[in-house]
């Protein structure tokens, strides 16, 4: 879907690139994710990919034909959800959404959208009246009131309680599993875990890793055991190395002799692949 080489962009009063040299790509039906600490490029990165910087280095390609070849055509076909929600605040929901409707061939059904997330009875108040998770969800029926194959998502489920939380999630899967697209950003790494199939973690403005969450929590996992045992009425712990402890004669002591309490493999989680790459705590 996206093929991006060697992009690079400066904002034009800064005297460094805030991107350097990101070179990935977003295979159609995947939900990729762009993750990385606050300020490092997650951003500026989708909005060169939705065409609101155009002053960027390098090449990306959209459905194999460079990007900067689209015309105004680029946003039919694909959905918006930045940061921070923008809506006309003394307009109703409905009134919002019927206005950003016509800028647009297709449409979707927003009713169903609106019921899906819990917003349909409020859709004819003001949007001044709605709270910070109201607009959150509003912008996200906006992001797919087009009926996108491309969605870009910043941070779709920021300040949403567990329960709304989940509903964007499962509309975000479902959105994937019925062939769509999705670039998202997320400092989640829970939201990464259940939504992305892959993810590009990013640090100083480049591209550290990309692979699945599985593959980097293989490559950085610890690859260990855990066993936990009764001895004397108190409770020992020892832990040994996963490839060899079949053969380790310490391991199978325990196991013969002692009473097992529990016994795990050490799983390594993305919150901690994503401080070992970018040096920097996940929820700064
Ligand atoms: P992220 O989304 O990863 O938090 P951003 O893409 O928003 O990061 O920002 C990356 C860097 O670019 C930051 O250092 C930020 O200060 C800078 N930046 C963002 N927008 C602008 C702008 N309009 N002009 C100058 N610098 C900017």
């Amino acid at each position: 879907m996206f093929q991006v080489k060697d992009l690079s962009f400066r904002y034009p009063r800064n005297k460094q690139d805030t991107l350097r040299d990101l070179s990935f790509s977003i295979n159609d039906g995947e939900i990729f994710g762009l993750l990385g600490p606050s300020g490092v490029g997650k951003s500026t990165t989708q909005k060169v990919m939705t065409k609101l910087l155009p002053d960027y280095r390098g090449e990306i390609l959209f459905r194999n034909q460079d990007l900067k070849s689209y015309g105004r055509d680029f946003y039919q076909g694909i959905g918006v959800g930045f940061e921070m929600p923008v809506h006309f605040s003394k307009l109703t929901a409905q009134e919002n959404l019927t206005f950003f409707k016509k800028l647009y061939r297709e449409n979707a059904d927003t009713d169903a959208l609106l019921e899906r997330v819990g917003l349909i009875k409020d859709k004819d108040k003001k949007v001044a009246e709605f709270s910070k998770g109201m607009k959150v969800r509003l912008n996200f029926v906006r992001a797919l009131l087009n009926n996108p194959r491309v969605l870009f998502l910043d941070e779709p489920t920021m300040g949403l309680d567990p329960k709304n939380s989940r509903i964007i999630k499962d509309i975000i899967k479902e959105f994937r599993d019925q062939g769509g697209t999705v670039l998202l950003t997320t400092h989640l790494m829970n939201d990464v875990e259940e939504l992305c199939d892959r993810v590009a973690f990013m640090a100083n403005g480049q591209i550290e890793e990309i692979d699945t969450p599985k593959n980097l929590k293989l490559k950085y996992g610890a690859r260990s055991l855990e066993i936990e045992y009764s001895e004397n009425d108190q409770i020992q712990s020892a832990s040994f190395n996963l490839d060899t402890f079949g053969r380790d004669p310490e391991f199978l002591q325990i196991i013969q002799n002692k009473t097992v309490l529990t016994i795990h493999s050490s799983e390594t989680s993305l919150d901690d692949i994503f401080i070992r790459i970018t040096g920097v705590e996940t929820d700064e």
